[in-house]
C-alpha cells in the first residue's frame, strides 16, 4: 500500500538505494513493479524451500516436489528430429544416487551454466518411478561456495516471483540487503502502538533490527488507542513481519507474518474506505425524501403482485435512510429474480412524493429499454413523466418521452421524473434537475467513479446501487466498505424450480430436440455462445454469428434472433420486443442478455462453450429463466476435460444460491471478477486474500472504526 498515512518516507526511496541493484536490474525489477525500496521489502515470496537438510536423490519419490543438492558429472544437448528439436541434459549426484536433469529446447547459456563439476540446488519432482531417476524443466539454484551460506541454505528460504534476467538467488540477495539496510527504518501504521509488546519470536542473530528503535512517542497516545489496536496485539511488529515473511525461522512464522502485513493492508484499505464515508456525511445535508405514500398506495394496487416480505424489509431501511440526516448510501443485494426492480420503483416513489425527481442507469440499452418500459406503465398512470436516454437516443441533450417525442425545452420545468438511461446519463450535456434518487441497477457493471459522477449531478442526491452478483462478506467490507448493505433472501412465490445440466457437445441433438419439445409446448428459450465473432485464433470457441444458422436449421419451423452486442440499437429492440412477445421463440445471444432481461415464458437456457463463463456470470444467465410458473431447465454444454473446468460448472449442478456460487467462484478464480470494473489501484492487496481474510476485514474495520 503507498498510503502516506501508513508508510513512512526512507522506503519510497527507489530500490536502486540497495546494494546490487544498478540500472540493469532495477529495469528488470520494474517488470516485478518493484520500484522502491518498500516494493522490494513487501515482494510476497511464492513459495518457501526448506534447506536445513536436503534430500538424498536416493529417498526422492514421485510427484513429491523436494529440493536435492548435487554436482553435475556429465552434461550435453541431444538433438532431435533433423536438429529442429533439442533438449539439455546433465546428470547430477550427491552421494546417494544420481539425477538426471532436462529442459527441452536447450538455450544456448546452458553448456556454460550447467558445467561440468558446478555444484546447484534442484527442486523438482521425478516425472515417474523409472531409472534413472529424471526431473524435467526443474528450478535450480547454483551454489556458490562461502558466499552467502547463510542467505540461500542451512534455512528455510524464500522463492521470489521473477523475472527473465533475474534469479531467484540473486532476488534473495536482494531482498536481503534491503532488509539489512531498511529494516529498522520500517514503521507501525498510525493506529498502532507497539510499545508493549514483545515480539513473538525473537528472529536470533539475523534479525538485527530486534524490535527496537520504533514507536517513539507511543507512550503519550497508547491510553487513548490501548483498546482500538488489540487485533494487533497478537501478531509480531510490521517490521518483524517484513522479516519473516521473507526467511521465516519455521514456515508457520510465514503465514503469521503474512497475516500481520494483511491487516495493514486492510486497516490502510479501511483508512481510506471510513474516511472518505466520514468526509462524505460532514460535507453532506440529506434531501428529505421520505415520502407519504400518495404515490406508492395506488402503485402497489395496480402491481399484480404482493411485495415479499423480505422486499418490505428492504423498504423499511430505505425508507429509514431517505427521511434521515445522512443521503443514503446503500447497496441493495438480492439474488436473480429476487424483484430487486419493484424495490428500486418503491424507493423512487419515495423520492417523487417528496418532491424530487430520480435517475435510474443500467448498463445495457436492452435493460435500460425494459426499466423504460416498466416504469412507464407503473409511472405515467401516476402522472410521473419517465424519460429515457441511451448511447443511441442522444441529441440535442432534450429527452425522449414515452411517446417518443422529444421533452419541452426547458426540462427543469417539468413535474416529478424518473430518467432512465445507460451510462449516457452521465454525459455532461444532459441535466438532471432536483435530484432526489439515484438508482445504480446492476451495479458491478459499473465503476465507483461512475456511479459517483451520477450522485455529483446532484445535490447530494440518495444513492441506491443494486446487483445480482451477491457479494462475499469480504468485498462487502472492503471494495463495498463505504456503503450500508440491505438483502433480499427470499425469492417471490409461485415460481417454477429450475433444473441444470452439464453435458457435452456430443449431446447436442438430444438438447435441441428437448428445446423443440419445449417450444412446441409454447415456451421460449435463449441460446448462449462466448463469443460475437470467429476469431481465428480460437476456433473451437462457438461464436453466436456463426452458430445462428445452425440453430435455425435445428429449430426449424420456429422463429430464431440473434442478440449480440454489434447489432445496431435499433434491431436490439426490435428482436427483444418479438422475443417478449413469442414472436421470436429461440434467441441466439451472447452474455449480453446476462444481466437485467426478464421474460418469463422463456425456461430453456442452453449456453455452449461453458467453461468460458465466469460462475457468477453462468449463473446471472440462468437468471433469465425461472421466472414464471413453469418449469425451467438450464443445460450447460463444455467438452473441457480438466477437473477444476469441470468441477467449477458441477457447482451449478448443485446449487441454485447465488451467494455459494460468488463464494466459491470468489475462491477458485479469485476477485477479479467480482470486482469487476471496480478493480482500482487501492484494491492492490500484496498480503490480502478477499478470499479467505474474512476475519482479518473485519478486524481492520473494527480498528478503524475506533481510531478514526
Ligand atoms: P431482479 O432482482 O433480478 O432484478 P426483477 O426485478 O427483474 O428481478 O423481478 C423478477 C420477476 O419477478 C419480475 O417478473 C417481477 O415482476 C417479478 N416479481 C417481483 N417481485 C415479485 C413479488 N413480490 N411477487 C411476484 N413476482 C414478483
Ligand atoms: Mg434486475
Amino acid at each position: 500500500m503507498s498510503s502516506p498515512e501508513i508508510n513512512p518516507s526512507p522506503l519510497t526511496a527507489p530500490v536502486s538505494s540497495v546494494w546490487g541493484v544498478g540500472e540493469e536490474r532495477a529495469k528488470l525489477l520494474a517488470r516485478l513493479e518493484i520500484f522502491t525500496v518498500e516494493d522490494l521489502l513487501l515482494h510476497k515470496p511464492r513459495r518457501y524451500e526448506d534447506r536445513r537438510k536436503f534430500l538424498p536423490i536416493r529417498e526422492l519419490k514421485v510427484k513429491e516436489a523436494a529440493t536435492v543438492r548435487g554436482k553435475i558429472i556429465a552434461a550435453g544437448i541431444k538433438r532431435f528430429k533433423n536438429g529442429t528439436r533439442s533438449m539439455f541434459e546433465c546428470v547430477f549426484e550427491d552421494g546417494s544416487a544420481r539425477l538426471h536433469c532436462r529442459w527441452w529446447q536447450a538455450q544456448a547459456w546452458m553448456p556454460d551454466w550447467y558445467a561440468v563439476g558446478r555444484e546447484f540446488l534442484i527442486y523438482g519432482k521425478l516425472d515417474d518411478d523409472k531409472k534413472p531417476r529424471t526431473f524435467t524443466h526443474p528450478e535450480t539454484e547454483l551454489v556458490e561456495p562461502g558466499e552467502d551460506e547463510f542467505i540461500h541454505v542451512n534455512r528455510i528460504v524464500p522463492v521470489h516471483p521473477l523475472t527473465e534476467g533475474l534469479t531467484a538467488r540473486v532476488m534473495r540477495s536482494l531482498v536481503w540487503r534491503a532488509l539489512e539496510k531498511f529494516e529498522t527504518l520500517i514503521e507501525e501504521p498510525k493506529f498502532v502502538q507497539h510499545s508493549e509488546r514483545p515480539l513473538t519470536r525473537p528472529s536470533g542473530t539475523l534479525s538485527p533490527a530486534g524490535g527496537e528503535g520504533r514507536g517513539e512517542g507511543a507512550a503519550v497516545t497508547t491510553q487513548r488507542r490501548a483498546r482500538s489496536d488489540a487485533p494487533y496485539q497478537s501478531l509480531p511488529a510490521r517490521a518483524n513481519s517484513v522479516r519473516m515473511i521473507h526467511f521465516p525461522e519455521e514456515l508457520t512464522d510465514a503465514e503469521i507474518a503474512r497475516q500481520r502485513l494483511a491487516l495493514d493492508e486492510f486497516v490502510a484499505l479501511q483508512f481510506q474506505i471510513q474516511s472518505r464515508r466520514k468526509k462524505f456525511e460532514a460535507l453532506s445535508k440529506a434531501l428529505p425524501c421520505g415520502g407519504d405514500n400518495r404515490l406508492m398506495k395506488p402503485f402497489l394496487a395496480a402491481l399484480g403482485f404482493k411485495l415479499t416480505s423480505a422486499q418490505t424489509n428492504v423498504l423499511r431501511e430505505i425508507r429509514t435512510d431517505m427521511g434521515g440526516i445522512h443521503p443514503m448510501r446503500r447497496l441493495l443485494q438480492g439474488d436473480v429474480g429476487s424483484g430487486k426492480t419493484a424495490v428500486a420503483a418503491c424507493s423512487a416513489l419515495m423520492a417523487l412524493e417528496s418532491g424530487f425527481n430520480v435517475a435510474l442507469m443500467a448498463p445495457t440499452e436492452i435493460l435500460a429499454e425494459q426499466h423504460f418500459r416498466n416504469f412507464t406503465k407503473w409511472f405515467e398512470p401516476l402522472g410521473v413523466k419517465v424519460e429515457i436516454q441511451t448511447g443511441s437516443k442522444k441529441g440535442d441533450g432534450r429527452w425522449e418521452m414515452a411517446d417518443g417525442k422529444r421533452s419541452p425545452t426547458s426540462i427543469s420545468q417539468l413535474p416529478s421524473a424518473i430518467f432512465i438511461g445507460t451510462h449516457a446519463l452521465l454525459t455532461s450535456g444532459f441535466e438532471l434537475p432536483r435530484l432526489g434518487l439515484v438508482i445504480v441497477d446492476e451495479q458491478h457493471k459499473f465503476g465507483v467513479a461512475q456511479r459517483e459522477t451520477l450522485v455529483r449531478k446532484g445535490n447530494y442526491p440518495h444513492l441506491l446501487v443494486m446487483t445480482a452478483t451477491p457479494i462475499p462478506r469480504t468485498l462487502g467490507l472492503t471494495l463495498y466498505g463505504d456503503l450500508d448493505v440491505s438483502t433480499i433472501d427470499e425469492l417471490p412465490g409461485g415460481r417454477g424450480a429450475i433444473k441444470t445440466f452439464l453435458r457435452a457437445t456430443n449431446k447436442l441433438p438430444k438438447v435441441f430436440d428437448f428445446i423443440r419439445e419445449k417450444i412446441s409446448g409454447g415456451r421460449q428459450a435463449y441460446i448462449v455462445y462466448p463469443r460475437a465473432e470467429v476469431a481465428d485464433t480460437d476456433k473451437d470457441i462457438k461464436a453466436v454469428t456463426r452458430e445462428f444458422e445452425n440453430v435455425q436449421r435445428a429449430l426449424n419451423g420456429f422463429r430464431v434472433g440473434l442478440l449480440h452486442g454489434r447489432i445496431k440499437a435499433a434491431d436490439k429492440e426490435k428482436t427483444m420486443a418479438e422475443f417478449r412477445a413469442n414472436k421470436i421463440q429461440a434467441l441466439v445471444a451472447t452474455s449480453l442478455i446476462e444481466v437485467g432481461v426478464d421474460v418469463p415464458n422463456a425456461t430453456v437456457m442452453l449456453i455452449e462453450n461453458a467453461e468460458h463463463f465466469g460462475l457468477a456470470q453462468l449463473h446471472q444467465l440462468r437468471g433469465r429463466i425461472g421466472r414464471g410458473a413453469h418449469e425451467s431447465f438450464c443445460i450447460l454444454i463444455s467438452d473441457a476435460l480438466n477437473e477444476e473446468a469441470q468441477a467449477r460448472l458441477k457447482i451449478l449442478e448443485e446449487t441454485n444460491d447465488g451467494f455459494k456460487i460468488a463464494e466459491a467462484d470468489l475462491k477458485l478464480r479469485g476477485p477479479g471478477e467480482l470486482l469487476g470494473q471496480q478493480q482500482s489501484g487501492a484494491m492492490r492487496l500484496r498480503f490480502g486474500n478477499l478470499a479467505e481474510d474474512l476475519n482479518l476485514i473485519r478486524q481492520a474495520r473494527e480498528v478503524v472504526k475506533k481510531s478514526l
